[in-house]
């Protein structure tokens, strides 16, 4: 009995388009995002297997896997309800709000999450998150699906930076595939993720 299972898209595979293409949007999900959700089952399976035979010497191989491809599975879930056909435009009310309180305002936050974006060292991801320490906003670099996040953030809008997701349509000009997601970029979604963050976020994990 797999305990997760690939979600379908929120909308077409086309409906991105002309920012993301429809092939690429089959592709991710269907064969990357598919092979993530197996990945974590696996790895489910083999950890139990692992108890129940009393030996445990793979341990830090399933962890390891069980971590990336959690994480993958997370991050596309993600992705997917952030983005949207209807998307674009500005943040508004309180989402708005943290953004200028956090950054100083939208543009220098989108300055400041391209450059953390177009920085990433291989394959990864450039996350706006909650943090549930401060209240305040924070953009990080994701690496790989799992790696330099730190545990107490909460993600709210996440791109993802991996060659596959941009590669067929914009080759290695990642400037465009960026500029691009502005286009499509779901504020409702972020908003209700800042609102579930700052409700149930804040002192949850350092109290
Ligand atoms: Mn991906």
């Amino acid at each position: 009995m797999a305990v997760y299972t690939l979600p379908d898209l929120p909308y077409d595979y086309a409906a991105l388009e002309p920012y993301i293409s429809g092939r690429v949007m089959e592709l991710h999900h269907d064969r990357h995002h598919t092979a993530y959700v197996a990945g974590a089952n696996t790895a489910l399976e083999a950890l139990a297997a692992a108890r129940d035979d009393g030996d445990l010497g793979a341990v830090n191989l399933w962890e390891k896997n069980l971590a990336f491809n959690l994480g993958g599975h997370t991050n596309h879930c993600v992705f997917w309800a952030n983005l949207s056909p209807a998307g674009g435009g500005r943040p508004e009310g309180e989402l708005a709000e943290a953004i200028k309180d956090s950054f100083g305002s939208f543009e220098k936050f989108q300055a400041h999450f391209t450059a953390t974006a177009l920085g990433i060292q291989g394959s990864g991801w450039a996350v706006l998150a909650y943090d549930s320490i401060s209240g305040k906003l924070v953009v990080l670099q994701l690496f790989d699906q799992q790696g330099n996040v730190p545990v107490g953030t909460i993600p709210l809008f996440m791109v993802d930076m991996w060659e596959h997701a941009f590669y067929l349509d914009y080759l290695n000009v990642k400037t465009d595939y960026l500029k691009a997601v502005w286009n499509i970029a779901n504020w409702q979604d972020v908003a209700g993720r800042l609102a579930d963050a700052v409700a149930r976020g804040r002192g949850l994990i350092v109290r």
